[in-house]
């Protein structure tokens, strides 16, 4: 998946998010990244996430909605994607580390955060004074 979250010179939000599936997925297949709340979600009073890894996974913890109404609660980006990681961990604890789950977020201040269960995963960050490539936290070492 490649997902994005904006905020715009008036502190608007803004997402969007696209995929090409999982590999060997079966004909008709509907992953999270089309699914409101799961694979994004923007709550233009709290903050915006997007997800990437197996959609399932995220559907069922409605994954991107989680990590908005968890900043709604006060987390930080980074707390939010954690917490909305582990949920997925707590569901499936002995397969966990086969799944391949991150989330990625902003909030309202314009504060950025993501946290994934695997190594490996960074993001990049654009502002008017700055371009550069974040690495995300992980579970697993
Ligand atoms: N989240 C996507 C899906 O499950 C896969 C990906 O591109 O990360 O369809």
């Amino acid at each position: 998946t490649i997902g994005m979250v904006a905020m715009d010179a008036e502190g608007n939000l803004s997402g969007a998010c696209t995929t090409s599936g999982m590999a060997y997925k079966l004909h008709g297949r509907v992953g999270d990244s089309p699914i409101i709340g799961a694979g994004l979600y923007v709550d233009n009073e709290v903050g915006a996430a997007t997800a990437t890894g197996v959609g399932e996974e995220v559907i069922r913890v409605v994954g991107s909605f989680l990590v908005v109404e968890l900043m709604r609660q006060g987390y930080s980006p980074e707390a939010a994607c954690k917490e909305a990681v582990m949920r997925i961990v707590q569901k499936k604890p002995a397969k966990a580390k086969e799944i391949q789950i991150g989330f990625l977020a902003l909030n309202k201040k314009g504060e950025h955060g993501a946290f994934c269960l695997q190594p490996g995963f960074s993001y990049a960050v654009k502002n008017a004074d700055t371009e550069k490539v974040v690495k995300g936290k992980f579970y697993f070492t």
